[in-house]
Parts: structure tokens; sequence; C-alpha cells
């Protein structure tokens, strides 16, 4: 936008000098016609009037010089301008192709939530009421993780392993036991893996 506004602003430059160039040489181009007329007849006068041509035309030069130096500079501005419409072309696109794939993780991600939460329902509504109370319990107060793997002999949720007498109490537990965690208070999903 700042080169943008530079290049206007170049230009509204450019057309005031071309103006002013304009403006002395239609007033040279005047005082030539009087002079090439032969109505002035006074030596003074004509001598002035010469002398103002002269005036006129080192005045032309000195403008049209501003004219090419705004002209420069005006050209470096579109140049500027090119340049960094193309990179936000190329910004634009990479943004573009990152919503676009952000869009359908979300979709994707969407679709997991829903397909999990109905196979949550179904594996919810299959157990014991109390044990699910229990287990939504702990999962409130244990950060989202209310049960957790006894993978060879390390509790998956606090990841300890387990002492000897909590591993033998454990081992003579009954298969439909609740075993809890007896440091974070989880219940302990015992598998083939268990190390038991
Ligand atoms: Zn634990």
């Amino acid at each position: 936008m700042a080169a943008q506004t530079e290049e206007s602003d170049c230009a509204r430059e450019q057309t005031k000098a071309e103006q002013d160039v304009d403006q002395v040489r239609k007033r040279a181009a005047r005082d030539q016609q009087r002079l090439d007329s032969g109505a002035v007849t006074s030596p003074k006068d004509l001598a002035n009037l010469q002398h103002e041509i002269a005036s006129l035309a080192k005045r032309q030069g000195d403008l049209e010089d501003v004219v090419l130096e705004v002209m420069e500079r005006r050209e470096s501005a579109q140049e500027r301008v090119a340049e960094l419409t193309e990179r936000v072309a190329s910004v634009q696109a990479k943004v573009d192709d990152a919503t676009a794939r952000r869009d359908a993780a979300f979709e994707e991600i969407d679709g997991e939530v829903a397909s999990v939460t109905k196979e949550r329902e179904v594996v919810a509504a299959a157990g014991p009421a109390d044990l699910l109370k229990l287990y939504d319990k702990l999962r409130e107060q244990q950060g989202g993780i209310g049960a957790a793997k006894l993978y060879q002999r390390t509790r998956q949720g606090c990841r300890q392993e387990l002492a000897i007498t909590e591993l033998n109490e454990i081992r003579v537990a009954a298969p439909d036991t609740v075993v809890r965690c007896e440091n974070c208070r989880r219940i302990l999903v015992r598998t083939a893996e268990s190390g038991l």
C-alpha cells in the first residue's frame, strides 16, 4: 500500500510538472508570435520580449528536468508495486493452501469425533452404570483420563511401576474387580500385556 501511495503521489507530481512545462511553453510561443508579428517596434520592448523568451526557454528546460526526475521516481515505484504485488500473490497462495488443508483436517477431525462419540455411547451403555459413574468422576478429576492400562507392570496413567505388594494384590484380584491405582486413583485396566 505504501508503494502504491508513492506511485500515485509520483503520478500526481508528474501531471503537475507537465502542466508547468506546458504553461511556460505556451507563454513562450505567445511571445514568439508577438515577436514574429512585427507588432512590437520599440527597441526596448523588443529587447524585453527577447529576454523573456530566452528566460522562458531556460525555465522550460529546468521544468522538463523536473518531469524526467519525477518519471524516474515513478518508474521505480511502479517496479516496486509490481514486485510486491507478486509477493503478495505468492503469500496469499500459501495462505489459501494452508486454509484448504486446515479445513480438510477440520472435516476429518469432526468426522472422527462423531464416530468416536457414537462408539463411546455404545461402549458406555454396555457397562455397569456405577462403574461408568466412577470412571466419569475420575476422568474429570484426572485431566480427562479416568482409566489407564497396566502395561508391563507400569501404570500408563501416572507412569509409575507397581510396587511388589500392589502387584501381588492385583494378581489375586478377581477378574471383575475394579482395580484402582494407589497413586492417582485411576481405574487400572488389566490386559494380557500387564506383566502379572
Ligand atoms: Zn496412577
